[in-house]
């Protein structure tokens, strides 16, 4: 190591999001204290006379493993990042900023809880809410004509469409608040604020936190934006929608190993793809990586990577129910982004949109050996016809 190279504890901008995810958070090294930021359990903290700067000064405003985590998705997303409860907690703090009588930009398809909240708000604050196809970027530019807010979610849950957030970012810059939704691309894919977005949201309880046992959120907007960053902020402080501290900490761990898990989950994504779409018994295989999917070019593009998720369309709903009921090692569950590939059948929720096929199953693919997955789906496939 030269010496100007940056200490180890001390992240550098220069780093690769491999080396980010490892060294970001930590406390400055001391002999004998922790490597890694502890969990701090405190709803309080001891005050000073002198200064209230950049002082905790209470749970709800802010905790010491917070912050580590905060560090760790602000450096892989290039921007600040705020921890909130859940991803549905984050995606309210974003709708509290958006007054009542605004125009709003919805996609068609996108988490059915933050197309429900959307609606909610809109029907009780007067908004005009356009839904558009984000795949379809003139369309999604005519809507945001006169928009306070276009919430874009890519590639979108659970169908898989790819926006092309560069050609948005472009567009809609210092005209109209773009929020993006990049759970399912992670900050390893995709990094939207370099695209233009103004408002990046992970639900981090999926594949940040990666291992299906906590719930939080996240926000991050542009270092320079200390506006938006502090009204979000007010918004937390004054909601309470703050996160666990355990979860925090369980967050920041499973942050460590997103690269690996990402890679590893998205190489086994790839080839269960391929093989499904020859399987007599799916009707359609969604996913980017493929190169019929209608998303592949775009996302060649502007993403680093195809991603994790595969949605596939069976005959209809029984069929996708039995194929789903029939799978061993495949968990039939709703969540994604964790170390366990698993899978539902999306319109079996009440609220899912109906533009999802009945037929169609989300899969979110896991860690495991491509061969132990493959042989469980075909398998359950085999078994419907
Ligand atoms: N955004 C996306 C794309 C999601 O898939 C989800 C949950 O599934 C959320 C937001 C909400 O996150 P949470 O369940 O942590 O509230």
């Amino acid at each position: 190591m030269t010496s100007d190279s940056p200490s180890p504890d001390e992240p550098s901008s220069a780093w690769r999001p491999e080396t980010l995810a490892v060294t970001v958070g930590r406390p400055a090294p001391e002999v004998d204290a922790p490597l890694n930021t502890p969990v701090t359990f405190a709803s309080t903290y001891v005050g000073s006379a002198d200064t209230t700067d950049g002082s905790l000064g209470y749970g709800r405003y802010g905790n010491p493993t917070w912050l580590a985590l905060e560090e760790g998705i602000g450096a892989l997303e290039g921007g600040r990042a705020l921890a909130f409860s859940s991803g549905m907690a984050a995606a309210h703090a974003v709708l509290e900023l958006v007054p009542a009588g605004s125009t709003v930009v919805l996609p068609f398809n996108c988490y059915l809880g933050v197309a429900a909240a959307i609606d909610l708000r809109g029907a009780r604050d007067g908004w005009t809410v356009r839904k558009v196809d984000v795949a379809g970027t003139e369309a999604v530019l005519a809507a945001a004509e006169g928009a306070d807010l276009v919430w874009i979610e890519s590639p979108t849950n659970p169908m898989i469409e790819v926006a092309d957030l560069p050609a948005l970012g472009a567009a809609l810059a210092g005209r109209t608040r773009l929020v993006v939704d990049n759970t399912f691309a992670t900050p390893l894919l995709q990094q939207p604020l370099s695209s233009g977005a103004d408002i990046v949201l992970h639900a981090v309880t999926k594949a940040i936190a990666g291992h299906s046992d906590a719930l939080l959120g996240a926000l991050v907007v542009r270092e320079s934006d200390d506006a938006t960053f502090r009204a979000l902020e007010a918004v937390r402080r004054s909601h309470g929608a703050t996160p666990g501290t355990m979860e925090a900490y369980l967050a920041l761990r499973g942050l460590r190993t997103l690269p690996l898990r990402l890679a590893q989950a998205q190489a086994n994504a790839g080839v269960l793809a391929e093989r499904l779409a020859g399987h007599p018994n799916v009707r359609r295989v969604r996913y980017p990586g493929l190169a019929e999917d209608p998303g592949h070019a775009r996302a060649a593009r502007t993403m680093s990577g195809f991603g994790s998720l595969i949605s596939v369309d069976l005959a209809d709903a029984a069929a996708a129910d039995a194929f789903v009921a029939a799978t061993r090692l495949w968990v039939f569950a709703t969540s994604l982004g964790g170390v366990e590939s698993m899978l539902e059948r999306r319109r079996r929720w009440a609220g899912e949109l109906l533009t999802v096929p009945e037929g169609l199953v989300r899969l979110s693919v896991g860690i495991e050996h491509v061969e132990d997955l493959w042989a469980d789906l075909a398998q359950a496939l085999d078994s419907i016809s």
